[in-house]
């Protein structure tokens, strides 16, 4: 059994490449060429050098003493909050602006929902001197200004999409728009281990910087590489596939993956993925998503807009499915009190995504002897409004 990859580009029964015919020669020649070109020495050194320079890397790895002493175990939190931008989300467009730049591309494209893709995609392309474009819907444009405001200031236009719901599917929608129209000179930045074949496995790798960290930072603080658990929140499952991909093959290392309960997984208003869903083709691959019986999407809520995605990435669909992953689920409330707890004994705000992982913690049940590693995917500096909506019933 294996967790990874196949070369048909499927994940057991999920992935796959479902395009349009016009988008086969740009999405075949990805196919073809990004293993090659990202493992060339010369990638990797350009790649390890931004990462360490530009980004932070490596992030640390710390032992949050007053967290493990309220849930059990040793708790480890991988810093991804300390990158620059404020998340993982980095470590996939350094990855991606390079290879775009050796499949000679000129122009990018992405999508984003909260800003936070369409933030780092932005950031890599003002780094280059690339010409990017986000696509946005309308009704985010309007929630995000901040994000917003940061993407034009880097120098992306941000185009708004103004069909359907106007959030993050229709801004997807009109990204692949656009590439249909531009196959030759533009590349797009998908911003999670989501859409067609190559993309779930590309994404991965990048982030799989995080796992490789984590090997020998644990050894170091532990004398071993594997940790008990390795929890992460999914949204399209990004940061958790960076985090698991080291450990995928060692059974040791139990997985967790941590999905948006919004307001209780059977509200109706909910983001819990794997819970809800049911196998379909989403942005160019099959998994599990959440849709009504005629195949229409159902929008996905939570506070947290990282996580309120109808869908989650393919090799998630086969973890979870395989029972490699574990799922929980953290409600709005639950979230937004695990950030308060962390802010409160270990000196750390962080991202409402993250807050999610972070809220389970209780139901592990954690044992004296186990050794945790949470992926700290992100900052909370972008949710202080919500944070300032909550902050009276928390405190
Ligand atoms: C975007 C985001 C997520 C969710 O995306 P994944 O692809 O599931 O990682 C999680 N945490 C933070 C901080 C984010 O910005």
């Amino acid at each position: 059994m294996t967790y990874q990859v196949d070369d048909r580009g499927y994940y057991g029964e999920f992935g796959g490449a479902f395009i349009p015919e016009m988008l086969h020669a740009n999405v075949e020649n990805l196919k073809k060429r990004y293993v090659e070109i990202i493992y060339e020495a010369d990638f990797q050194k350009e790649f390890d050098n931004l990462l360490k320079d530009y980004v932070g890397r490596p992030t640390p790895l710390y032992l949050a003493k007053r967290l493990s002493a309220l849930y059990g175990g040793k708790i480890y939190l991988k810093r991804e909050d300390l990158n620059h931008t404020g998340a993982h989300k980095i470590n996939n467009t350094i990855g991606q602006i390079l290879l775009a730049q050796r499949l000679g591309k000129k122009r990018i494209i992405a999508e984003t929902g909260a800003g936070q893709h369409g933030v780092a995609t932005a950031t890599v392309c003002a780094l280059m001197g690339v010409e990017c474009i986000v696509y946005m819907g309308q009704v985010d444009i309007g929630r995000q200004a901040p994000n917003v405001a940061r993407m034009r200031m880097l120098g992306a236009e941000v185009r708004p999409a103004m069909s359907g719901s106007r959030t993050l599917k229709d801004a997807t929608n009109e990204a692949i728009r656009d590439w249909i129209n531009n196959p030759e000179d533009t590349h797009y930045i998908i911003g999670s281990v989501v859409g067609p074949h190559p993309y779930p496995d590309m994404v991965a790798r990048f982030q799989s910087v995080i796992s490789e960290e984590m090997k020998w930072q644990l050894k170091e603080k532990e004398g071993r590489e594997q940790p008990d658990y390795v929890v992460a929140c999914v949204g399209g499952g990004s940061n958790a596939a960076g985090a698991f991909y080291h450990y995928l093959d060692d059974e040791r290392v139990k997985l967790v993956s941590v999905e948006a309960a919004g307001l209780g997984v059977d509200s109706g208003e909910s983001a819990a993925t794997s819970v809800l869903g049911t196998k379909g083709i989403i942005h160019g691959s099959r998994t599990l998503l959440m849709q009504t019986e005629d195949g229409q999407i159902i929008e996905p809520y939570s506070i947290s807009a990282g996580l309120d995605y109808p869908g989650i990435g393919p090799q998630h669909a086969h973890l979870i499915e395989s029972g490699r992953a574990q799922v929980y689920s953290a409600t709005d409330k639950e979230a937004l009190t695990a950030a308060m707890e962390l802010s409160r004994i270990e000196g750390i705000i962080p991202a409402l995504e993250t807050s999610h992982a972070l809220a389970i913690l209780d139901q592990m049940k954690l044992k004296e002897e186990d050794i945790v590693i949470v992926n700290l995917s992100g900052r909370g500096d972008k949710d202080l409004a919500t944070y300032i909506d909550h902050l009276d019933e928390l405190t």
